[in-house]
Formats: structure tokens, C-alpha cells, sequence
């Protein structure tokens, strides 16, 4: 009476119906039963996306699909041999002509007339005659087509293929039929992991319910029943890892509780800061404060936008760290940051008798090899430094808190490790980041954190004007304004864009760009040069010269993006602004307006600009919020490509996508949290469980679950 279950975990090759096809779908990364049953469509037709041809114009600008016959179809012959092929294609509404233009010799093998199937393509009308070119063919059974046309409403679902299942004799329809027997087989064994009372919770259908739903769904209401389900799991583990984490990081790892703020502090603040914390930054400090003197380590995110002083943030909170008796790192993500960073720390300690030291790749060997000693010894002090911090992380045995600047340049994974260095005692840890991170995407991705926002910025900050300029028509009208602001006293950053993903080439574009500027348009004006490749010292230099005024303009590459700050910088340039990023370009914008004058930003953009590009200039024209361009940025490029997601090692996200599925992602954070928080070892829940093993299990066991 029972039926026996299948393993999900059976390998493809013994998956009945697929037999000796394996091939194409190991090729596809499809491995096992599970992995089938996740292989979903990646489009459906059905009667409501097919359209009548009686009601096409010519001047739909989307792809439309349409279902009909092929009344007939010849060859045309064009001169120097090649030919296209046409067909003209009825439905009881209208008739449209198809044309291929290649692959003719394949093409007329299978548009036949009498051949009944769904195309797919964007349509024009020539002449008064629409028109497909290259039409994507969908071949349909008989049955199918039948129901189609008798408006039955089945879906038809259309799988990902290709060359490679086409060689296996799987062409869509028969990957179709396949895909449909498989579901028919192995369906009615399938368990789900959530116990009913759970389903009811999340407010979704069970597995079974949602597989038949998005591979054979009979209508779109429930297709997108069955994809919630697809997308709530997502979600739901992903948060679940992220309550985890928290829930261990305070059961696990000891940290510090510190004693007092003390004198030395107070003197940073009292006496060295040539200003008054701004009420953000007390309110923050006092966040901060609060979590450093209990005994569970700090994991905080700072978010500020560029500009709004998270530096002394983190300097007062490290030398509250080496006044109890710690160590206190600092890592950023460029040289040159470490330098500024540095420099600035020096001023405002030194007097103070808090040592601070710089450990960077470009260090000499002698010069490493002392910093390395005295970092090793444990002495309390500050440490500033790149990625070489995370290495050498271990090596602060005395380690107590961990600053990390501009996150967004660092993974996820880098981040946890900082977290975790592998001693009994974490240290307290501050993530700071200028990019503002919209909400959905912190719940996401720095799930485990607390967040602290500096949401006000210094006073006396003059205001930052954007413009957008036309390269190809008002170029020699903005520097002709540049000059005229530097000879003012104004100073001018400008910066010439990515080239490829290439240091050298983006070098080249700035010096060729400074040497135009110098004969042309800036004669006369002393113009310096910044680019990675520099060493520590000259870079420096080039900042000093550029802050002093003795090099009024500074050309760069884009390596002055993350933080560098020169207050008296007035005006910045970005060439070929179309080329960035939104996140980037505020990030440019950010280097001016740091001091008392008024500044502007000019975004050049050389025609043809893409639609998306206008859209991020035109976004950073209208704003200065760091939120809403954050927001935008998140709209445009989607998440995966944001901070680095795809690479950030949070579980995949196949079918939820953290920002059009807010509401899921809220909804699933708080039924992780009540989960974890009364039961953390799901000890209710054994399939969850397993579950949550078998998805987050490479980043659990990195955590060294005990
Ligand atoms: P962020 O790192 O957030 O981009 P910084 O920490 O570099 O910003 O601060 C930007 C500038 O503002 C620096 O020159 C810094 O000295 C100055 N600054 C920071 N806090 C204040 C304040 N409370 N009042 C005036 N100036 C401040
Ligand atoms: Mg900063």
C-alpha cells in the first residue's frame, strides 16, 4: 500500500524517462532528480500571451508571440549566392510574412506549409504587410494546438534547451513531453519539508502543488502560487542562515566588554578634533559604545553617506579599543585610503602617544617585517592596512576590534572571515559603508548585523551643483568654466573612466587625456597625475600638490572613487560618465563639497548614450540623497549585480529576487527569526532541518558550527 519514496538525490541518469539522455541536461547542471524538478521554464505560451495577428500594428515594441499556420514558403534567391526564405503565416485573424535571412538550408526544412507551431519575435509592418524576422519556432502537438485554439488556457511551457539536447534528439517539444512525464512519475512521491502548519504560516502551497504549477500550470494565477512557494524557500533559508548566524555569534564567540572610555578618548574628542561631533555621530557613538561594553561581540554596520564623517567614527571607537588594552584594525579596501586614513590618524593621536601603524603590500621588506613585529606583540595600538590585514589577522592576538571601510569593496565571505578568526575570542566588528544600502538588500546581505546610520552631515558644507554635459557638443564650453574656477582658487579633479578592466589601459586613457588637456584646453594650468600604479609616497604627493594648489587640476583614474578626501577640491570632472556606474558616479561626486564652497560635478557624455546611462546621469542630476540613488541603482542593475551578490556567497537565489519580492523577504525574515529564537536548533522541524543543511550547509560549517 505504501509507495516507495524517491530519493531526490537519484542521480539523472536513473531518472526513468530520461535514460541515456543524461548527457544534455549533466551539461546543464542538472545532476539529479531534484535538480529536474527545479529545471523550470523559462517561458510559457498560453492564449492570453498569444496574439490574434487582426490585432498586431507593427508597432508593438516587444517581443509578441503568435500561433498560426504556414499557408506557404519558398526560397528567394539574392545575388552573390545568398538567399532568404519566407513564409506566410494565417491565422483565423490575419496573415503575417516570416523571413529568415540565414541559415536558410536549415530553415526551409522546417517551415513547411501545413505546419502549425508558435512564433515568437518582434514584428514590423513593411509596406502594409507585418513582418517577423528570425521568429523563435515553438513546434506544439496536435493536442496542443487544439486546446490553444479551442482556448482550453493550458500553458504551454517552454524549457530551456538548445544545441545541446537538439544532439540528444530533444528538441522543445520533446523536452516539453519529457519534462511532463517526469512530473506525471515522480510528483505524486514527492514530501514536502514544511509541515502543513508551516505552509500555512509562510502562506503557500505545498511542493507538490507549486512543481505542478510552474511546470504544467493551467492558468498564471497558479503559476505564481506555485513560484511564491519556489520563492519563499529561497528566502526563507537565506534568513534562516542569517538568524543563525546571529544566534551563534552570541552563543559562541566570547568577546570583549569593555571597561571605560577613558582620558585618552576624551582628549580625541575634547582637544584633537578640530570640531564638534555632529548629533549623528554622538547618537552612533553612543550605539556603538553600548555594544562594546557588553560581553557579546559588536557586529555593527555603520551607513553614512560619503561625506558625513564615518572616519572619526571609527577612530574614536578604535581608540577607545587601545585605551582598554587592544589591538585595533582598520581595513580599507585601497592603498591610498590606507595612507589618508593614516595620515589623518596620526594628526589627531599622535599627542595623544596611541600608536598607529600602517601595513600595506607596497611596504618594503625590512620596513614589513618591523610593522609585522610590532603588530605581533600584541602591543595595544591602531593598524591600518588592505586585504594583507585579513591574513595577517590572526596574528593580532590582542585583537579587539575590527573596522572595515567601504564594505562594498569587500565580499561577504571576507567580511565573515575578519569575524571568525579562528581564536576563542572574537573581536568586536564595524562595517562602514558610503554606498547606502537599501533595506531589502540589507536584510539580504547583512542579515547578521545591526545598523547604525549617520544621516547628517557636518556643517558648513557648501552645496554640490550636477551637470550633465553634452561631450561632444559643450566640452570645450566646460573647461573653458573649469579654468575659470581655478584660476578663482577652486581646485578640479578629472577623471578619465574605465577602459577595460585593466589598470594599464585606464593609465594610458588619463595620461593621454592630461597631455590634451595641457595643450589645449587647461594650457597653462599645472596639471597633476594620480593613478593606481603609483607608489604610496607618490600618490600622496600628487594629493598634497593637488590640496596645496601648487597642481590645481588632478587628473586621475577612476582610483580616487572610494574616499579620498580634499576638502578644498571644488570642481570634478568624470569623462565619459556614461561608462560608470550609478554607485560609482556618486561615489566621484562624493570627493567634492567636502569643504566650505560651493562645488559642482559635471558628468560628460559622449553620444550614443544608452538609455540606462542617461537614466543614472539624469538620477544624480535630480538627487544628492545617497538613499534614493542607492534605490535607483538597486532598480536598474537588479540585485545580483550589486555589492557583488553574485560573488558574496549567499545562497543562490534562482526565483526570488530580493527587491521585487520585498514583501516575501519581510515576511520571511520575521518567520526565521521567531523560528530560530524559540527552537535554534529546529529541533521541531528535522525535514527544515535538512534542508537548511543541505543549502547553507558549506557557509554553517564554515562558521565551525560546535
Ligand atoms: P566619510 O568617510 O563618511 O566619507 P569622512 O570621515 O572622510 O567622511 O569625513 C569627511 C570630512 O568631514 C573630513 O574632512 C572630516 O574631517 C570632516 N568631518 C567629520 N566629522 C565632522 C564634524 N562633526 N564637523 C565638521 N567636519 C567633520
Ligand atoms: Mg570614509
Amino acid at each position: 500500500m505504501s509507495e516507495k519514496k524517491v530519493p531526490l538525490d537519484l542521480s539523472i541518469r536513473f531518472v526513468r524517462q530520461v535514460g541515456n539522455r543524461s548527457e544534455a541536461f549533466e551539461k546543464a547542471g542538472v545532476l539529479t532528480l531534484r535538480d529536474l524538478l527545479y529545471y523550470t521554464p523559462r517561458r510559457y505560451i498560453d492564449r492570453t500571451t498569444a496574439s490574434p495577428i487582426g490585432q498586431l500594428t507593427g508597432n508593438e515594441d516587444r517581443e509578441v508571440t503568435v500561433i498560426g499556420t504556414i499557408a506557404d514558403a519558398r526560397e528567394i534567391r539574392m545575388k552573390k549566392g545568398k538567399s532568404r526564405y519566407e513564409a506566410i503565416l494565417d491565422d483565423p485573424t490575419g496573415t503575417m510574412k516570416l523571413i529568415w535571412f540565414r541559415r536558410t538550408n536549415q530553415i526551409k526544412k522546417w517551415i513547411k506549409p501545413g505546419l502549425t507551431a508558435a512564433f515568437s519575435g518582434k514584428v514590423n509592418a513593411f509596406r502594409f504587410q507585418l513582418q517577423m524576422a528570425h521568429p523563435d519556432l515553438t513546434y506544439l502537438s496536435k493536442g496542443e494546438v487544439e486546446d490553444l485554439q479551442a482556448g482550453k488556457g493550458k500553458m504551454i511551457a517552454l524549457y530551456p534547451g538548445g544545441a545541446d539536447f537538439e544532439k540528444v534528439g530533444l528538441d522543445a517539444r520533446k523536452l516539453r513531453t519529457l519534462m511532463d512525464r517526469v512530473i506525471g512519475e515522480y510528483l505524486p512521491q514527492i514530501q514536502d519539508f514544511w509541515p502543513q502548519e508551516w505552509l500555512d504560516k509562510l502562506g503557500v502551497v505545498n511542493l507538490r502543488e507549486a512543481f505542478e504549477a510552474v511546470h504544467r500550470p493551467r492558468s498564471i494565477e497558479q503559476y505564481r502560487k506555485g513560484m511564491e512557494r519556489l520563492k519563499m524557500d529561497e528566502l526563507m533559508m537565506l534568513q534562516l542562515l542569517w538568524a543563525w548566524t546571529r544566534k551563534y555569534n552570541r552563543r559562541k564567540a566570547k568577546g570583549i566588554a569593555y571597561k571605560q572610555v577613558g582620558e585618552t578618548t576624551r582628549d580625541l574628542i575634547e582637544k584633537e578634533l578640530p570640531f564638534e561631533l555632529t548629533a549623528a555621530q554622538k547618537r552612533v557613538m553612543r550605539e556603538i559604545w553600548t555594544d562594546m561594553r557588553q560581553q557579546e561581540p559588536m557586529s555593527r554596520l555603520l551607513q553614512g553617506d560619503v561625506g558625513s564623517g564615518k572616519t572619526v567614527i571609527a577612530l574614536i571607537a578604535m581608540t577607545i579599543a587601545v585605551e582598554n588594552g587592544y589591538q585595533a584594525a582598520l581595513m580599507v579596501p585601497t592603498e591610498i585610503l590606507a595612507e589618508q586614513h593614516y595620515l589623518t590618524s596620526r594628526r589627531f593621536l599622535e599627542d595623544l602617544g596611541v600608536p598607529v601603524v600602517l601595513l600595506t603590500g607596497s611596504a618594503k621588506a625590512a620596513e614589513r617585517r618591523e610593522r609585522l613585529a610590532q603588530i605581533s606583540s600584541g602591543r595595544p595600538s591602531i593598524i591600518i592596512g588592505t586585504h594583507a590585514l585579513i591574513q595577517d589577522a590572526v596574528q593580532m592576538k590582542n585583537l579587539g576590534i575590527a573596522v572595515i571601510d567601504e564594505q562594498h569593496r569587500f565580499g561577504v565571505a571576507q567580511r565573515l572571515k575578519l569575524m571568525d578568526p579562528g581564536t576563542d575570542r572574537r573581536p568586536d566588528v564595524l562595517v562602514m559603508t558610503a554606498t547606502p544600502i537599501p533595506r531589502s538588500l540589507a536584510i539580504s546581505m547583512y542579515g547578521d548585523l545591526e545598523v547604525s546610520r549617520l544621516d547628517e552631515m557636518p556643517p558648513g558644507r557648501g552645496t554640490i551643483k550636477t551637470i550633465a554635459v553634452n561631450g561632444a557638443k559643450d566640452r570645450d564650453n566646460l573647461y573653458r568654466d573649469i579654468r575659470k574656477r581655478v584660476e578663482q582658487g577652486g581646485r578640479a579633479y578629472v577623471v578619465f573612466p574605465l577602459v577595460a578592466e585593466s589598470e594599464k589601459l585606464d593609465l594610458a586613457a588619463a595620461e593621454e587625456g592630461r597631455e590634451e588637456l595641457m595643450q589645449g584646453a587647461l594650457k597653462g594650468l599645472k596639471v597633476g597625475l594620480l593613478h593606481g600604479r603609483m607608489k604610496v609616497e607618490e600618490k600622496a604627493a600628487a594629493m598634497q600638490a593637488f590640496a596645496s594648489g601648487e597642481t590645481p587640476v588632478l587628473v586621475s583614474t577612476t582610483v580616487i572613487e572610494v574616499g579620498v578626501d580634499v576638502p578644498e577640491a571644488t570642481e570634478m570632472v568624470v569623462e565619459h560618465a556614461e561608462r560608470f556606474g550609478l554607485a560609482q558616479l556618486h561615489q566621484l561626486r562624493g570627493r567634492v563639497g567636502r569643504g566650505g564652497r560651493d562645488s559642482r560635478c559635471y558628468l560628460v557624455a559622449y553620444p550614443p548614450v544608452g538609455e540606462v546611462a542617461r537614466a543614472r546621469i539624469k538620477c544624480l542630476v535630480h538627487t544628492l540623497d545617497g538613499f534614493l540613488v542607492a534605490e535607483e541603482d538597486l532598480r536598474i542593475r537588479g540585485a545580483g549585480d550589486m555589492f557583488g551578490v553574485k560573488q558574496s556567497g549567499m545562497p543562490p537565489m534562482r526565483f526570488a529576487d530580493i527587491v521585487e519580492d520585498q514583501g516575501l523577504l519581510l515576511k520571511a525574515k520575521k518567520l526565521a527569526d521567531d523560528l530560530i529564537n524559540t527552537d535554534p536548533l529546529m529541533k521541531a522541524l528535522p525535514t527544515v532541518k535538512k534542508e537548511f543543511e543541505r543549502v547553507a550547509l558549506r557557509k554553517v560549517e564554515w562558521l565551525e558550527v560546535g
